[in-house]
């Protein structure tokens, strides 16, 4: 049971939380916890270490680990005291104390293996063991590392596998995971089910309910995982019963495959178009060379077939956040690229459209099309994978273009 920043943002949450602690324990199920930092006290802590670096700017990164790991040790205690209360055994631990082994890459450490039987050699009978999430050791110097903003989750994820675990709850501040945003799309329904390989989609594009590598890590160990709200009334859940929440599994679990699972969108993105561009070996790599050493992340890649065999076009997205960074990299670059012109736009957005059941079925792209040429929205990019189309348009048809697919491929909830 891993519980996120607001689910623990205050005493009142924690105790609730406490609560479903106690449901599930008295139900005769053998948990864990995970606990995240209060909401918000991470970012505090990011913000002392930036305020107390502030002259030379790149502090040391082992201190800043060992600044904002303190968070999650504040509710590992806090959630340990309340189980308590409730008359529930309970002792928190600390990465360190477990130990959970990282790699050395102090703030975006990696989990080495868990020894799960170590942790269950730990873990004494009857005590419901409260897990400080986010932070571990490196295993050589024994200094306390983060895994990465969100890490909670991936820690809850791995010490699911470690120790086989059942079933990873992630108690949030939402019920579960939806086919599109319910801000944008109020017709979204939550999903019952949505395979591993889809929700890594959705969460990269940005639905934001868990950190991506913690999907990576359940797809990898099969570590069925539960999102579900912790604001639901901890008594009013039967532990035996199907709770409300989205079911994140393999996609043999997945009995009613739709073609179409979801709809994400990200309006953080940015075109960059290079003209005339040299049609002759070498000429990708000298772009996307200079791009990625400069740590950019290119997402979409769209380059013609050159037709006098001389020049072409090529265009590719970044996040809107490195585009000066990216023009001011291939503009850096000319000499070895050889292009005519560079033009750029940030005003866009990228639509992608989800769904495992698009390996098995043809024209579901061209139904998009279709319907986006209905409403008169251009698509200025097109790329597609086995489980995914995306497409580049302009910013301000995002909320139209995300609505109409949304009720073209049936994800539309009935209206009440
Ligand atoms: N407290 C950490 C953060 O805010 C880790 C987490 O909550 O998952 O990034
Ligand atoms: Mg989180």
């Amino acid at each position: 049971m891993k519980f996120g920043g607001t689910s623990v943002a205050d005493i009142d949450r924690i105790r609730n939380a406490a609560r479903h602690v106690k449901r599930e324990s008295a139900a005769g199920h053998e948990v864990a916890v995970v606990v995240s930092a209060m909401a918000g006290v991470t970012n505090q802590l990011v913000a002392l270490c930036e305020t107390a670096g502030k002259e030379r700017h790149v502090y040391d990164r082992r201190e800043y680990d060992a600044v904002v790991a303190t968070g999650e040790q504040v509710t590992a205690g806090l959630m340990a005291i309340a189980l308590q209360d409730l008359g529930i055994k309970a002792r928190s631990w600390q990465g360190w104390q477990l130990p959970i082994l990282t790699s050395a890459a102090h703030g975006a450490a990696r989990i080495a293996d868990i020894d799960g039987a170590a942790l269950i050699r730990h873990f004494k009978d009857k005590e419901v063991p409260v897990i400080a999430g986010f932070q571990g050791v490196h295993k050589e110097t024994g200094r306390v590392t983060t895994l990465g903003r969100g890490g909670s989750d991936t820690s809850a994820v791995a010490i699911a596998a470690a120790i086989r675990a059942e079933r990873c709850d992630i108690y949030t501040d939402v019920d579960g995971v939806y086919t599109s945003d319910p801000r944008v799309v109020p017709r979204a329904k939550r999903l019952d089910k949505v395979a591993f390989e889809e929700m890594l989609e959705l969460a990269s594009l940005g639905a934001k309910v868990m950190q991506v590598r913690s999907v990576e890590l359940g797809m990898v160990h099969n570590v069925r995982i539960f999102v579900r709200s912790s604001f639901d009334a901890p008594d009013s859940i039967d532990p035996h019963g199907n709770p409300p929440g989205t079911l994140i599994c393999d996609e043999g679990e997945i009995m009613e495959q739709q073609t179409v699972t979801g709809i994400a969108f990200s309006r953080d993105e940015a075109q960059i178009s290079i003209r005339q561009v040299q049609d002759k070996p070498g000429v990708a790599a000298a772009i996307f060379g200079p791009l990625a050493a400069a740590n950019i992340n290119v997402d979409m890649i769209v380059q013609n077939v050159s037709a006098d065999g001389k020049t072409t076009d090529l265009t590719f997205t970044v996040p809107a956040a490195d585009y000066q960074r990216s023009l001011d990299t291939i503009k850096k670059a000319k000499e070895a690229i050889g292009y005519q012109r560079l033009d750029g736009a940030t005003d866009v957005a990228k639509i992608s459209v989800i769904g495992i059941g698009m390996r098995s079925h043809a024209g579901v792209a061209a139904e998009a099309f279709r319907a986006l040429a209905e409403r008169a929205i251009n698509i200025r990019a097109i790329t597609t994978s086995e489980i995914k189309f995306s497409l580049l348009i302009d910013a301000a048809y995002t909320e139209l273009a995300v609505r109409t697919l949304h009720s073209l491929y049936g994800l539309d909830q009935a209206a009440p």
